[in-house]
C-alpha cells in the first residue's frame, strides 16, 4: 500500500488518472450500502422526559405530522440518529386520531390520492417504503364515486337540460368528464371540450409540481432540465381560480392561450347557466385548499384537482389514520434515535448564524400556567443536534420559535419582504350515530355540500355573517364506511365529520379562556355553527335523523390547541397567487431556510394534503443528506419500488424494473 501511495505521489499524472476512479468507486459503494433495513417495532410514542433523549443526535424534528414523520423516518432509515419532538399528547399532527364516547375519529385526513395505495406509483412507494410494507391503504372503488357535490336547488337551468343538484366524480377524467357533463348539459360538444381542456390543464399544473419537487433534488447545472416546467407552474401559479375557469370554461381558451393571458374575470355570476353550474362544479377541489375561487391560486386547485383524477383511498386493514405516524416514527428508534410527545419546543437555539438545538418543556406544564410567572418556572430542557427540522408551519418558526431579534425574522416580519399568511382555519363537526353503517345505508364516498354554484358570493354571504349563512362547502364523510378494521373495533356505532370554513378572527377573543370552558357566549356561538352543519347532514342523509347520539364542534381554536396551529391555520400557507411570487419563494415551497441547519419539512416546505406534506418531508431529508446522501436513499427507494414492479411482473428484469421505477418517479 505504502509503495503504491508513493508511486502515486511521485507520478502526477498516474494520480490525475486513478484519483477520478477510486472517488467513483467511493461514491458507488457508498450508494448501495444504504443502511440495511432493520426490523421496526411499531409503538406509541413515551411522554418527554429529559433521561430519555438519545445522546450525539444528528437531527432533531419539530412536529410529528405528516412531514415530520416523514423526514425522521428517512432520516433514520438513512443512519441518522433522529429525534422526533411533539407537543400534543399523539403523534401524528392532521392525522391523528382521538376517541370520545366510546368513538373514533380521524381529524385531517378523510382521503388520499388513489397513487397513495399503490405501491408502484411514487406516492405508493414512498410510503411503502418508509413503513416496510406496513402501511395499508384501501381504493375507493373504481365502479362507485369517491366525491359526490350536491347543492341547494337551483333556479338558472338551461331550458331542457336536466336540473340534478347532485355531481359525481370518479376513478379517471373521462368518466368524470362524461358524468358532470351529463348531469349538466349532456349535448353540450363545446363545453364537453372545454371541460377537458379544463382537466388537461389541471394535469399541466400536477407536472408542473412534480417539476418542482426534481428541481428542488437536482444539483445546480442539472436545474435547467426542468426549468420551462417550473416557470410554466408560477404562470399557473400567479392566475386565480376565477380568472381560469372564466377564460378556460367561458371564454374557450386553450392552453397556449391560458399561458400567453389569463384574463381577469368579470364581477358577478356566470350569465350562461350550463357555464355557471359547470363552474361550480369544477369548483370541486376547493375544500381541500380553503380559499374562494376569487383569491385561490389557480396552481393548488390544478394540482388538487389531478391529485385525485384516479380516484380516492383510505387507510384500511390497519386501523386508524393514527397508526401511519406511529409506524413511520417508530423507526426512528430502530436507528437510534426516538419519538417523544408531550414535548413543546419553546425556542430553536441559533449559534453563529446556525442551528445548534431546541429549548424543550412538558406541554401538560405549560398548559397548567396561569401567569407569566407561572411560565418563567417551568424547566426547559437545551437539545443539541447538528440539524434541526422545522415540521411545523413557517408562522410557527418565525413568529414563535426563532429569536425575535434575528435578522431573519425582522425580515419575515417586514411587509415588504413577505406577503404570505397562514391558511384560514375550519370548523368541524364530530358526530357519533347509533346503529351500523351497512344498516343505515351511510354512503361510503365522500359527499360535499356547496351552497350555491357561484361560490364567490357564497363565501362573501358566509364571512360576512356565518350564523345567519349556511357555510359555502362542508365536506361530509363517514370514515366507519372506509375504515375496514371499524365494524370489529365498533360494532353497532358509526361516525361521522363534517368539516366547513372558520376563520380565527371569529374565536379569537375567546383564545385566552381555558379550553372547554370558554364561557356562555363562545358555546352559543357554537352552537349556531353547529346548526348549520346538522341541517345540512339530515338534509342530504336522513337516514341519520334520530340517530346521532354525540356531537361536538372543533373550531380554529381546537387547532391552536391540539395541533399548535398558528392562528388556527389547518394548511400551512394560505393558497392564493401570492404564495408563488419571487418574493415569497424563500418562505415556502422549499425545505430550505437561510438559517444553516435550519430546515423545513411539511406542508410549507411543499405543498398542503397529506401527500403534499409527505413530500415536504421528503425533500426537507434531501436538504439535511445533502446530494450525495440523496443519490443514496433516492437509489434505495427506487430499488424497493423496482422490487414491487417485479413482484406486480416478475418477467420484468432488474434492470427493466429499476428504469421503469425511475420513470413512474417522474410521473
Ligand atoms: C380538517 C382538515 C381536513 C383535512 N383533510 C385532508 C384529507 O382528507 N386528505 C389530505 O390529504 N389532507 C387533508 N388535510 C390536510 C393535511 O392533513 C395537512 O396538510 C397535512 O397533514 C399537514 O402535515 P404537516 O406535517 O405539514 O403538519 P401537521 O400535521 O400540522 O403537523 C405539525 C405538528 O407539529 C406539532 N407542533 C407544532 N408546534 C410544535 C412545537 N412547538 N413543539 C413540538 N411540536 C409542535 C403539532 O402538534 C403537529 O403535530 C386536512 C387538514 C385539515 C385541517
Amino acid at each position: 500500500m505504502d509503495t503504491l501511495t508513493s508511486y502515486l505521489l511521485n507520478n502526477p499524472t498516474a494520480l490525475v488518472l486513478v484519483l477520478p476512479i477510486v472517488i467513483l468507486v467511493a461514491v458507488v459503494i457508498y450508494i448501495l450500502t444504504f443502511p440495511a433495513t432493520r426490523p421496526v417495532q411499531s409503538r406509541r410514542a413515551d411522554k418527554f422526559h429529559p433521561s430519555r433523549v438519545p445522546s450525539n443526535l444528528d437531527t432533531i424534528v419539530i412536529g410529528s405530522g405528516s412531514g415530520g414523520s416523514t423526514v425522521a423516518n428517512l432520516l433514520g432509515q438513512s443512519g441518522q440518529r433522529v429525534l422526533v419532538l411533539e407537543q400534543h399528547s399523539v403523534t401524528g399532527g392532521c392525522t391523528h386520531s382521538f376517541r370520545e364516547e366510546g368513538c373514533e375519529w380521524d381529524t385531517g385526513l378523510h382521503y388520499v390520492s388513489k397513487a397513495m395505495s399503490t405501491r408502484t406509483k411514487r406516492a405508493g412507494a414512498i410510503m411503502d417504503f418508509m413503513s416496510q410494507g406496513k402501511q395499508m391503504w384501501t381504493p375507493f372503488p373504481s365502479s362507485a364515486p369517491y366525491d359526490e357535490i350536491v347543492f341547494p336547488e337551483d333556479p338558472h337551468v338551461k331550458e331542457g337540460a336536466p336540473n340534478e343538484w347532485s355531481h359525481k366524480f370518479y376513478d379517471g377524467t373521462e368518466t368524470t368528464v362524461r358524468a358532470v357533463l351529463n348531469s349538466i348539459d349532456p349535448d353540450n360538444d363545446e363545453l364537453k371540450s372545454r371541460v377537458r381542456t379544463f382537466m388537461d390543464i389541471c394535469l399541466d399544473v400536477h407536472n408542473g409540481f412534480v417539476a418542482l419537487g426534481i428541481y428542488r433534488l437536482l444539483p445546480s447545472f442539472l436545474k435547467f432540465l426542468v426549468k420551462d416546467k417550473v416557470e410554466r407552474l408560477y404562470k399557473y401559479g400567479a392566475m386565480t381560480v376565477r380568472d381560469a375557469q372564466h377564460a378556460i370554461l367561458s371564454l374557450g381558451y386553450s392552453k397556449e392561450d391560458l399561458l400567453r393571458n389569463c384574463p381577469k374575470s368579470p364581477d358577478g355570476a356566470e350569465i350562461d347557466p350550463s357555464i355557471r353550474r359547470m363552474k361550480g362544479v369544477l369548483t370541486h377541489p376547493i375544500g381541500d385548499y380553503a380559499v374562494q375561487p376569487r383569491h385561490a391560486t389557480f396552481a393548488a386547485h390544478g394540482v388538487t384537482m389531478a391529485h385525485y383524477l384516479n380516484g380516492g383511498a383510505y387507510t384500511g386493514k390497519v386501523g386508524a389514520t393514527q397508526n401511519i405516524s406511529i409506524r413511520l416514527t417508530s423507526a426512528c428508534r430502530s436507528f437510534g434515535g426516538e419519538v417523544l410527545i408531550d414535548a413543546t419546543v419553546r425556542r430553536i437555539v441559533v449559534e453563529n448564524g446556525r442551528a445548534v438545538g431546541v429549548m424543550v418543556s412538558n406541554t401538560d406544564e405549560l398548559e397548567e400556567c396561569k401567569s407569566q410567572g407561572d411560565l418563567a418556572k417551568v424547566p426547559i430542557t437545551e437539545i443539541r443536534a447538528k440539524n434541526v427540522v422545522c415540521a411545523t408551519s413557517v408562522y410557527n418558526l418565525y413568529n414563535k420559535l426563532l429569536a425575535k431579534d434575528l435578522p431573519l425574522v425582522r425580515k419575515f416580519q417586514d411587509p415588504s419582504k413577505r406577503t404570505i399568511r397562514q391558511s384560514n382555519g375550519h370548523v368541524f363537526l364530530f358526530c357519533k350515530i347509533r346503529g351500523d353503517a351497512d344498516d343505515i345505508g351511510l354512503p361510503d364516498h365522500n359527499l360535499w355540500y356547496f351552497n350555491g354554484y357561484d361560490l364567490d358570493n357564497a363565501f362573501d354571504a358566509y364571512f360576512k355573517d356565518p350564523t345567519e349563512v349556511r357555510p359555502p362547502t362542508v365536506y361530509i364523510g363517514f370514515p366507519c364506511t372506509k375504515d375496514t378494521t371499524w365494524k370489529k373495533r365498533f360494532p353497532g356505532i358509526s361516525n361521522c365529520i363534517l368539516i366547513s370554513d372558520g376563520l380565527y378572527e371569529w374565536f379569537e377573543k375567546w383564545a385566552d379562556k381555558p379550553v372547554r370552558n370558554r364561557g356562555e357566549d363562545y358555546m352559543d356561538f357554537k352552537d349556531k355553527l353547529t346548526k348549520h352543519l346538522m341541517d345540512i347532514l339530515c338534509e342530504f342523509v336522513p337516514q341519520v335523523k334520530g340517530r346521532i347520539e354525540y356531537y361536538h364542534l372543533g373550531t380554529p381554536l381546537s387547532e391552536c390547541t391540539f395541533l399548535a396551529s398558528y392562528r388556527g391555520g389547518s394548511y400551512g400557507t394560505q393558497c392564493v397567487p401570492e404564495m408563488f411570487s419571487p418574493i415569497n419563494r424563500e418562505w415556502t415551497t422549499t425545505p430550505f431556510t437561510e438559517i444553516s441547519g435550519l430546515y423545513l419539512a411539511g406542508s410549507d416546505a411543499f405543498l398542503p394534503s397529506v401527500t403534499g406534506a409527505m413530500y415536504g418531508g421528503c425533500l426537507s431529508a434531501s436538504a439535511v443528506l445533502g446530494k450525495l446522501g440523496t443519490l443514496r436513499l433516492g437509489h434505495a427507494i427506487l430499488s424497493h419500488m423496482a422490487m414491487r414492479l417485479r413482484e406486480e411482473n416478475p418477467k420484468l428484469s432488474r434492470v427493466e424494473a429499476y428504469l421503469l421505477a425511475m420513470k413512474k418517479f417522474m410521473e
